[in-house]
């Protein structure tokens, strides 16, 4: 989705109403990236029984369609854990009723965020619903790490394990104590499982996932640099007139828009509307220049993601 992502935002006009979820989404996304990359080192070097199975951006629908997604899943003999890293500055206050995290930065400025602790609490009872759907019974528990050593914690939840990245490894140490619950064959079934749901979920196109109006999009071909309509020069060349840039061949990029938003393939039509391109010849045109694979014949003819043989 990470890729995704900054392009819808790009073909949605700034006053669209999903963009502020959609940044915020991304935001999200893209701080429990860098959070999670460090925290993965202090998992990796735990010695963990070989049976334990660590499982990461684990995706999952319950019978009732609705979807959740835990960061990392850790499967043991001992626990089923999961583990959220958030990579918060500043002072943070847990707060009840409704909960929400109050963040204050440095520089005085105060942010309201959701509550971690009411998204472990939640990805609990949802883990815990698909496993009992599943015909399993088991009760996941959940871990907050802070990824900056210099997080101030207020108010935090009492009962609720907070830790730092650096006592990852003390925390599981503990958690070693518990009773077994899990034989290592069960473990195995588990995560299978876990995986082969898991490849089911696919949020492309973006449109449908996020119910928006092909019709809603920006279009034309845009500058990768400011994302600003470009002004056509040649057919080869396009100018950006606000950042000056000249843009060889933006046709690929425009396409690839278009698989990512829309769906997975495109007619001369579509390519011509979307692209804002003056007739059919200038589509084919783009079309062909573009990293996609022809298919059907003279006017059902669409375009595909595909390998190109190449002698064509
Ligand atoms: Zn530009």
């Amino acid at each position: 989705m990470l890729d995704g992502l900054p392009r819808l935002l790009a073909r949605l006009p700034l006053n669209h109403r999903k963009v502020p979820e959609i940044k915020s989404q991304l935001y999200r996304i893209n701080m429990g990236y860098s959070g999670e990359c460090n925290a993965d080192q202090y998992l990796e070097r735990y010695q963990f029984s070989k049976s334990t199975q660590i499982l990461t951006n684990v995706h999952l629908r319950t019978s009732s369609g609705f979807t959740f997604e835990v960061d990392t899943l850790i499967l043991s003999e001992k626990f089923v854990l999961i583990v959220e890293v958030k990579n918060l500055k500043g002072i943070i206050r847990f707060v009840q009723n409704p909960p929400h995290l109050r963040q204050v930065l440095e520089t005085g400025e105060e942010t309201i965020l959701n509550c971690p602790y009411s998204q472990i609490e939640t990805n609990k009872s949802n883990l815990n619903e698909w496993f009992r759907q599943q015909g399993i019974q088991l009760k996941s528990i959940g871990l907050l790490v802070l990824s900056n050593p210099n997080t101030i914690v207020k108010e935090a939840p009492p009962f609720f394990p907070i830790v730092y990245k650096k006592q990852i490894p003390h925390h599981l140490q503990k958690l070693e104590s518990y009773e077994t619950i899990l034989k290592p064959s069960q473990i195995h079934e588990i995560s299978r499982k876990i995986l082969a749901n898991q490849a089911s979920f696919n949020p492309y196109p973006l449109c449908s996932y996020y119910s928006i109006d092909v019709k809603e999009l920006r279009r034309g071909l845009l500058c990768r640099y400011c994302n600003n309509l470009l002004n056509r020069k040649n057919r080869e060349t396009w100018l950006c007139t606000i950042c000056g840039k000249v843009a060889e061949d933006p046709y690929n990029e425009g396409i690839s828009d278009w698989i990512k938003l829309v769906k997975n393939t495109i007619t001369n039509e579509e390519c011509k509307v979307f692209l804002g391109l003056k007739d059919s010849n200038a589509a084919r045109y783009a079309l062909s220049k573009s990293s996609l694979i022809k298919k059907g014949k003279s006017t059902a003819t669409f375009y595909i993601p595909g390998v190109k043989s190449g002698n064509k």
